[in-house]
């Protein structure tokens, strides 16, 4: 125990000096560096515990069960924009609209659950702002959790043709803006001025002229170590999908249908890899889920993360995610 302490204090440790060299910024503390060094480390502590006590050590430092309830939802799958390699499969995705009523009760069950409180909610795609009813989906959300952050995640271009009243119902719902910055031309300057006019907070993340995109590619016969690969991923903890009463770790695992359906290939979900909402008691059971390896994990090689990708629209080539 006391051996496990002092890991978990030098790997906070490390990470706190990482985060602090790269200026203590949510944004800047997901970089390469830091996801290569974590690697190295997870690699490291695997040789010395053989992989026995590094669940424990982890799940009580670095995957400490948040809590709050954090999510992402995709309201469409499809994207106006299809950016090479998107995690989230958009560009080989038929179309795809949430369903309001569907959604409505996820968010009432979630709501009961967590007490209408969340960290943050994320309502992203695909691209979001293609879903006709996104104003109600707003009201929606923000009616089950009154508290807690809530969030379009979008590339901004459709933007400028909103209505005002759809911004009216982001400033009296509290609802924030997070532009994902591409190279095609979007008029930020514009999209900024708006958004200040109608007291709206909008976030624009990532450099348009120097856009990299991140892979992590799927190993189609899932023969990596499962646990391994999840100690290794920044996504645990961090970008919880839900998706038909379903909350799952990660993106990838949410719509592995879409590649599994474009490619005609059998990446597994089986009923560990996901926490169905309508079958537990409590808001811990869904916090302590997202701090555990998943079997999926086995598909994702998480050694041959590639972050430096330069921004392309996909050709749709399976080679994009493996
Ligand atoms: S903008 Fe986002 S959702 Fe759309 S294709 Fe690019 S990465 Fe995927
Ligand atoms: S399946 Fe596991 S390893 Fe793969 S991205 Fe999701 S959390 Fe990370």
């Amino acid at each position: 125990m006391r051996i496990q302490h002092k890991f978990r204090n030098m790997y906070n440790g490390l990470c706190r000096f990482l985060y602090g060299f790269c200026g203590v910024d949510e944004i800047k503390r997901h970089t390469q560096v830091v996801y290569e060094m974590r690697a190295k480390l997870v690699e490291k502590l695997f040789q010395i515990t053989h992989g026995q006590e590094l669940f424990d050590l982890y799940s009580k430092g670095q995957f400490q069960p948040r809590k709050q309830l954090r999510f992402e939802v995709n309201l469409t799958d499809h994207c106006n924009l299809n950016c090479i390699g998107c995690m989230h499969f958009s560009p080989i995705a038929p179309k795809y609209f949430i369903n309001i009523e569907r959604f409505k009760l996820d968010c009432e069950c979630l709501s009961k659950l967590s007490g209408g409180k969340c960290d943050q909610i994320q309502l992203m795609g695909g691209e979001p702002l293609l879903h006709p009813s996104l104003d109600t989906i707003c009201v929606i959300v923000r009616n089950c959790f009154p508290q807690g952050k809530i969030q379009i995640v979008t590339y901004g271009v459709l933007l400028l043709q909103e209505p005002s009243s759809f911004w009216e119902i982001l400033h009296n719902y509290h609802i924030e803006i997070i532009i994902s910055s591409y190279p095609v031309g979007v008029n930020y300057t514009e999209i900024k001025k708006i958004a200040e006019a109608m007291k709206v907070k909008l976030i624009l993340r990532g450099n348009a002229n120097n856009r990299k995109q991140f892979k992590t590619p799927l190993d189609l016969e899932g023969k990596q170590n499962k646990t391994k690969s999840f100690y290794k991923c920044h996504r645990p903890n961090n970008c919880p999908n839900l998706r038909n009463g379903k909350v799952f770790p990660c993106p990838i695992v949410a719509y592995i249908d879409i590649f599994n359906d474009y490619f005609k290939k059998n990446l597994k979900v089986s009923r560990h890899d996901y926490i169905n909402i309508y079958k537990i008691k409590s808001m811990d059971q869904i916090s302590s889920f997202l701090c555990k390896p998943i079997p999926f994990c086995r598909y994702c090689n998480n050694d041959a993360n590639e972050y430096d990708i330069d921004f392309s629209i996909s050709k749709k080539e399976i080679s994009e995610w493996i």
